[in-house]
């Protein structure tokens, strides 16, 4: 209270924050996670709603933190649990995701996602939930009363966070593979309880690809981002869009993603992904080599010639530390700041206060950013102007709010434009 009252120092000082949120917590978390438990390599796996299995005891893995979701993939293949399931009648143990605990899981294991975010609830009322486990972050607090409709258990797991209405199974490290055991346990006798009148799993699932980590796109390239350069200078590819982030209650569920990627690259962008985009582009088929069809013939040539998607899933929301990691790769190859690439980022259905310090240290680094959904800020014209237009003198880049997804795309590509021009590269395929 009292320290700084100046908007312009409280300001750069979320700044400087933000900065050491992603280049050092998540940059060091995503480190460690990969040490831990196996850097991602492009796999195939399935998307949406309907891979929730009819047959078998289906457990839903919710929330941030990838220790509790390693370990209930490795519990759900214990012989002891899957005999367990059989004598309740069921044919197996099915793992599915929500949300970035969902992406931590799909990335090294291919575990499939049955949603976003504002999925979460859905998947509880397709009636065939046997449990819903929680660490942390972007929790409904619904959740607790909607599964008491239901015969689903709401297993809520962090010291550091529970919910309303919660079957309290608390995790710690120590004895991680046997708590993951009880809580897969749990879900297995919950099978015999499912009302099978209340059981209704949507058709739809889709095949996507995921995995590419930083070091698996290098990989995929040789070792060097040379290919990618090359690329970038004939023009085959544009520039480089990292769209990402949350779905909003307040727009359509991922109509700015989808056309937002969509639109990028038609026009030869090609676009890396987090989070909840990453979900919402996976369920709109744009995570498979074949989504190149829709892009523009530069990528398109690109995609095809190295087997790879035009939409690359790079991991959880707190793994744009891993897009940081890639920029760096191609800012250092140029010679020049990752404020100079032809590059630009959108959040565009944002909402968690943590995309809010995402965003912080992306601008930070020097990427221009679009905004789909307008932060508070507008009570302040001196804020305002400082995150559109005056930190392009301190950090390089700025923030742009545009809800309409297909002007976003013109934003981001003009940005793109202007990059390749200052870099003497104008040609574009
Ligand atoms: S992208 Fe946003 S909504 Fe989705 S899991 Fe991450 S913080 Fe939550």
């Amino acid at each position: 209270m009292g320290v700084d009252n100046d908007a312009v120092h409280i300001l750069l000082q979320g700044l400087r924050t933000g900065l050491s949120d992603g280049w050092g917590g998540s940059m060091i978390a995503t480190d460690i996670q990969d040490i831990l438990f196996g850097t991602p390599q492009p796999r195939r796996s399935t998307v949406n709603l309907g891979v929730l299995s009819r047959d078998k005891v289906n457990i839903i893995v919710h929330g941030h933190e990838p220790i509790l979701s390693e370990m209930i993939v490795e519990a759900a293949e214990d012989p002891e649990l899957l005999k367990l399931a059989k004598e309740k009648g069921a044919t197996g143990i099915n793992v599915a995701g929500i949300c970035c605990t969902g992406n931590e899981a799909l990335m090294r294991h291919g575990t499939p996602i049955a949603g976003t975010f504002l999925q979460q609830e859905l998947a509880v009322i397709t009636g065939a939930v046997e449990a819903i486990v929680v660490d942390v972050q972007c929790v409904m607090p619904s959740l607790g009363d909607l599964t008491g409709c239901y015969h689903t258990k709401f297993i809520s797991t962090s010291p550091k966070a529970d919910f309303p209405n919660t079957v309290r199974i608390e995790f710690h490290e120590a004895r991680a593979y046997e708590t993951a055991k009880e809580i897969v346990k749990a879900a297995v006798e919950n099978f015999p309880n499912r009302v099978l009148e209340k059981v209704t799993i949507p058709e739809e699932k889709q095949e996507c690809m995921v995995g590419f980590s930083a070091e698996a796109i290098l990989g995929a390239l040789g070792g060097s981002p040379d290919p990618l350069i090359d690329a970038i200078k004939s023009g085959a590819i544009r520039g480089i869009g990292a769209v990402v982030g949350c779905n909003n209650v307040k727009v359509t569920h991922n109509y700015g993603h989808v056309n937002l990627v969509k639109e990028l690259i038609k026009n030869n962008v090609l676009v890396v992904t987090t989070g909840c985009n990453a979900i919402a582009c996976a369920e709109a088929g744009l995570l498979l080599p074949e989504a190149s069809e829709l892009a523009g013939q530069g990528l398109k040539a690109v995609c095809k010639a190295l087997g790879i998607p035009p939409v690359l899933h790079m991991g959880s929301c707190v793994d744009i530390s891993r897009i940081l990691v890639l920029s760096s790769a191609l800012a250092n190859r140029l010679g020049v700041d990752i404020s100079d690439l032809p590059a630009a980022g959108a959040a565009p259905e944002w909402m968690s206060e943590k995309a809010v310090s995402i965003g912080a240290y992306v601008v930070s680094s020097g990427v221009f950013t679009v905004l789909g959904t307008i932060p508070a800020v507008l009570g302040s014209q001196a804020v305002t102007s400082l995150l559109t237009e005056g930190l392009n003198d301190v950090v390089g880049a700025s923030f742009a709010v545009e809800p309409d997804p297909f002007k976003a795309a013109d934003l981001m590509l003009e940005h793109i434009d202007g990059k390749r021009k200052a870099l003497g590269l104008t040609s574009e395929s």
